[in-house]
């Protein structure tokens, strides 16, 4: 199938996040994770209003797990999901957030204080990954979708399976370099660590599983 382009500026950002600009690699995890409990939030909102509809606390929850042999590094979680056209709406345009307004104007800045005061989203994914996929299935729909992406040369949407509502993101974790350390983002203490620096305040329990090779 054919390929689709990310739009210009979220090309840019891409690339400048990619190319490591940023020291804080760590917080692509809060950022997931955050995105997580946003989904589960919009279903419990939806169930405030809507009779057909009920929130069962239990549940809802992230999990977090590692593989390390393959590394992939899996984020889980039970809320709202999206639709096809949800994944192309939300996944394929960076920033609307606005941070890259915010970094054109602070140009001078190091991007260790902007990516730390500012949500940059879904995106920072790829400051840790070759490749990132996303299977999620909406609330009230039948069918389930794949978005997948190495990066800047765009992404692709395919029908998938996924039996329950929801959204599972697969990080393929990226090799060591000599100036760059990834391996700590498959490790248990590692990643415990940065879950409770960044989202303790996380309102939906999470869950680890770390698989050993
Ligand atoms: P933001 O969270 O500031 O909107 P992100 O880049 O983090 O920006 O995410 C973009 C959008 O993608 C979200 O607003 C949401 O609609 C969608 N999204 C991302 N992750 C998930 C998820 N796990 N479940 C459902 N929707 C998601
Ligand atoms: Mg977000």
């Amino acid at each position: 199938m054919a390929k689709r382009q990310f739009k210009a500026e979220s090309k840019r950002l891409l690339e400048m996040m990619i190319n490591s600009i940023y020291t804080q690699k760590e917080i692509f995890l809060r950022e997931l994770i955050s995105n997580a409990s946003d989904a589960m939030d919009k279903i419990y909102y939806k169930a405030l209003t809507d009779d057909e509809l009920v929130f069962n606390k239990g549940e809802y929850f992230v999990k977090v797990a590692a593989d390390k042999e393959k590394r992939l590094l899996t984020i889980t979680d039970t809320g709202i999901g999206m639709t096809k056209e949800d994944l192309e709406k939300n996944l394929g345009v960076i920033a609307k957030s606005g941070s890259l307004a915010f970094k054109t104007e602070n140009e001078s800045k190091d991007g260790h204080d902007i990516i730390g005061q500012f949500g940059v989203g879904f995106y920072s994914a790829f400051m840790v990954s070759d490749e990132v996929t996303v299977i999620s299935k909406a609330l009230g729909s039948e069918e389930a979708f794949k978005w997948k992406s190495k990066g800047a040369d765009g992404y692709t949407i395919v029908a998938a399976e996924k039996d329950t509502v929801g959204t599972v993101i697969t990080l393929k974790i990226k090799e060591n370099t000599e100036d760059e350390q990834y391996d700590e983002y498959l490790e248990e203490h590692r990643l415990k660590a940065i879950i409770k620096k960044y989202s303790d305040f996380i309102r939906y329990p999470i869950k680890m599983d770390i698989k050993e090779q």
